[in-house]
């Protein structure tokens, strides 16, 4: 098996612009209409991916040296999974709704036509290059859309393979693939778009901003930021560092919603960190440098960016901290007795970093937390009732997890969006459904509703103020 990215091939200009409108051509012809072709489609994308799991799996090794289990419950299976819901219940969802019954307008006969949008654009990234890019087209082709995928550079190998599948098992004049970066990614955007979908940074979010305004394209922006755990000091504290140096360790904290700093009172701190290197331990018991289950950084600036934070630290290291430049590999790693304003917590680490900043109380952690951006995901390990309440009840976030982390992603019927800088918007399942859906008022007026509303048209008299 190679393990050298290859090179993609951009899509070129020209091709992005035949893409744009032989989609839309499509859409009008209302070839996506039909539940059952959308239907087809999906089912296509799960064979897709069932058919081709190792070469997917071989393709994640490449570009950020996964795990294969990590591959396969992390991203093949649950995309798998979101294929079937989405085609036993595509019926129930574009089911048109009655409006609720009003004695004044029920006849009518109101309702709400579930329709799509039209072509619709997901721009995605590449720390989770399967679920994030084929997660939400399973929404938007259930809703009836077509729909163009611009997949991340930064996964040349899944982004390759996606581009070369999709051609064959589902319809190019459905669904296109554009490979590319920002030169194409900022032509893509010229276009105007039933919908445009972002997941990824908040700096590039504002640039999509500006230029989906301009075409009054509809955005929904899936981002990061700096999730927060709050520890309770009287919690299951081997459990709780047991999740968190999961959540953190997993794909090499290059998760959205990773644990990206502990605030914990200071008294708790030894404790944390002893029972954090204890599962450390358990987790890789030849050591965190020879061990094939941790993922490597995406590429060498990262790699960079997260190794010069870590050397401008003021906190101490409590383990952890190798790193080796010739693999993008960087260690789990704790770093204790951070404050306010260190270079840990100055950005969202995207790595396998994780600072723990002492604080006097709970109190102290809400104001900290009130005092910085919203967080996609606020986690709390705490037993007692009244204190997860108080972190929840006084603060905002995409998520608020108590006692786990990232498995919210995963659970059916359950949003997936940030809030504010975190982002706008929710996906996965029924809701990126219903992002890419167009909830359309309708209704059919009967004549004889003039006798009794006749009272609206002019001359307006005394009768039509009884009206
Ligand atoms: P990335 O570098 O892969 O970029 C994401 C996408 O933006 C890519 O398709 C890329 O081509 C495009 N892009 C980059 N620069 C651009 C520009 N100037 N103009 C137009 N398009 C451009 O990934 P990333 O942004 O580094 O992703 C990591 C971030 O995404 C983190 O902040 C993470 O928290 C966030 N994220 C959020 C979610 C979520 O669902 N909320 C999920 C995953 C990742």
């Amino acid at each position: 098996m190679s393990t050298t990215p290859p090179e993609l091939k951009f899509t070129t200009l020209e091709e992005i612009d035949e893409a744009y409108y032989t989609l839309q051509k499509t859409f009008l012809s209302g070839k996506t209409k039909p539940i059952a072709f959308r239907k087809v489609q999906i089912l296509q994308l799960a064979y897709l991916l069932k058919d081709n799991y190792d070469r997917f799996k071989e393709a994640f090794a490449i570009d950020l040296g996964r795990p294969p289990l990590e591959a396969s419950f992390l991203e093949l299976d649950s995309t798998i999974a979101d294929c079937k819901i989405a085609y036993d219940r595509v019926e129930k969802w574009a089911r048109t709704e009655k409006a609720p019954f009003n004695i004044n307008f029920f006849a009518f006969r109101p309702v709400i036509r579930k329709e799509p949008k039209g072509v619709v654009l997901s721009i995605s990234p590449f720390n989770y290059p399967v679920w994030l890019a084929l997660g939400p087209i399973i929404g938007a082709i259930a809703a009836g859309n077509c729909v163009v995928l611009k997949p991340s550079e930064l996964s040349p190998a899944i982004s390759g393979l996606i581009a070369e599948l999709i051609p064959k098992y589902m319809d190019s004049d459905v669904i296109r693939v554009v490979l590319g970066a920002v030169p194409e990614t900022s032509k893509l955007l010229e276009y105007q778009w039933g919908h445009v979908l972002y997941t990824g940074n908040g700096r590039v979010a504002r640039i999509i901003g500006v230029a989906t305004a301009k075409t009054l394209s509809p955005i929904s922006l899936e981002l990061g930021g700096k999730s927060p755990v709050v520890v309770d000091p009287r919690c299951d504290i081997k459990t709780a560092a047991r999740r968190i140096m999961w959540g953190k360790c997993v794909n090499a904290g290059q998760t959205c919603v990773a644990p990206d700093y502990v605030l914990i009172p200071r008294s708790a701190e030894d404790a944390l960190v002893k029972a954090l290197k204890d599962a450390h331990d358990e987790f890789y018991p030849s050591g965190a440098i020879s061990t094939k289950d941790i993922s490597h950084i995406i590429n060498t600036a990262h790699f960079h960016r997260i190794k010069n934070l870590l050397e401008n630290t003021s906190g101490t290291v409590a383990f952890g901290g190798q790193t080796d430049e010739s693999r993008k590999f960087i260690a789990p790693t704790v770093v204790r007795g951070v404050k306010d304003g260190d270079s840990l917590m100055s950005e969202e680490l995207f790595g396998p970093i994780l600072p723990i900043m002492p604080v006097d109380n709970v109190d102290a952690a809400i104001a900290y937390i009130n005092a910085h951006d919203h967080p996609l995901a606020l986690y709390c390990f705490s037993q007692d009732a009244a204190f997860k309440n108080k972190v929840f009840d006084n603060t905002q976030s995409g998520s608020a997890v108590a006692n786990d982390v990232l498995v919210h992603c995963a659970i059916d019927g359950l949003p997936f969006g940030g809030i504010g800088p975190s982002g706008s918007g929710y996906h996965t399942r029924k809701f990126s459904f219903d992002m890419f859906t167009h909830l359309r008022a309708s209704l059919d007026s009967p004549g004889f509703i003039d006798s009794i509303l006749g009272g609206r048209f002019p001359p307006y008299t005394a009768k039509s103020e009884a009206f």
